[in-house]
């Protein structure tokens, strides 16, 4: 075993420990390895060290006949933010919903469930991005004031209703909108949740892992967080903390150091720890009802 690969294995995990992040989960379903497989992803990105994976004319040929995407990714329209060059993947890897602000709607939810029933995604991630337009309209935009259409107003309307007092004037001192971004990520998950009985399912019964992230336009990278899968009544172990999973990167030691440092929250600069996870709602017990308990103005628990 080369030194590297030792430090990647071992030496990681245990720093990750030592920095206060969870104990590493076990890898249940290829939820997780899809997880994995982002970060990763993101982290050539980040990195510049793309592979551009599965681009090949081989790799069009093979899915001319059919695909299977491991992550179903719900996205902004921004030029900027799209998902299979900030996770660096290729030609059938994501399934991907894209509309300013990553908003839930009725066809984004039918789409979601047209991959979720045929194409056998394990992986759901909403992510959001800093500085997002749509959601600065929603901030800086005045109620009962167009924005120009009605179908902008329509939007921008949807996006102020995902948004806590708490994070609005949050975003007077922040102008990358980070915790509005997060309320809205959020919010469109627990929305999803709340109107696809076929999402709900496939995470009680099929596994599919959800998660949230936020994406740097600075820095290229994406902070995961877990409030999906408890939502949806997944084990409270099963946390998406930075640390613990295991990256095929080949120096790590670089990347302990790097990582936490690139993060814009200054809070958060000593240690690599979970966005906070304990701050979310636990799950609720019944499986199938978790929207019901988690209306999408209820923003309590981001109330720092
Ligand atoms: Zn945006």
């Amino acid at each position: 075993m080369s030194k590297r690969l030792f430090t990647v294995l071992f030496l990681f995990p245990i720093l990750a420990l030592a920095s206060g992040a969870p104990e590493a989960p076990a890898r249940k379903n290829a939820g997780w390895e899809s997880y994995s497989n982002l970060q990763n992803g993101n982290m050539r990105f980040y990195e510049g060290r793309l592979k551009h994976p599965n681009q090949t004319p081989e790799r069009r040929e093979a899915l001319a006949t059919g695909q299977k995407p491991h992550t179903i990714v719900v996205a902004c329209s921004d030029s900027r933010v799209g998902p299979e060059t900030i996770f660096d993947q290729g030609l059938g890897d994501l399934f991907t919903v894209r509309l300013a602000g990553n908003v839930i709607t009725t066809e984004a939810i039918a789409s979601i469930e047209y991959a979720v029933e045929h194409l056998g995604p394990k992986l759901l991630i909403v992510v959001g991005h800093e500085s997002c337009g749509a959601v600065g309209a929603a901030i800086n935009s005045k109620p009962g004031v167009s924005n120009g259409s009605e179908s902008l107003d329509t939007l921008v309307n949807k996006i102020r209703g995902n948004l806590t007092p708490s994070s609005m004037a949050n975003a007077a001192n922040d102008k990358t909108f980070r915790q509005p971004v997060k309320d809205n990520v959020d919010a469109n998950l627990r929305e999803l949740l709340k109107r696809s009985d076929i999402v709900r399912e496939a995470v009680a019964k099929k596994g599919l892992v959800l998660a949230q992230g936020i994406y740097s336009l600075k820095t290229g990278r994406v902070e995961f967080w877990d409030l999906g899968t408890k939502l949806a009544g997944g084990e409270e172990e099963e946390t998406f903390a930075d640390g613990p999973v295991i990256l095929e990167h080949q120096v790590v030691e670089e990347n302990i150091a790097r990582v936490p440092a690139a993060k814009p929250v200054k809070k958060k600069k000593a240690a690599p720890a979970p966005a906070a996870p304990e701050e979310f709602p636990e799950p609720p017990a019944e499986t199938q009802a978790p929207a019901a308990e988690a209306p999408a103005d209820d923003h309590d628990h981001h109330g720092h």
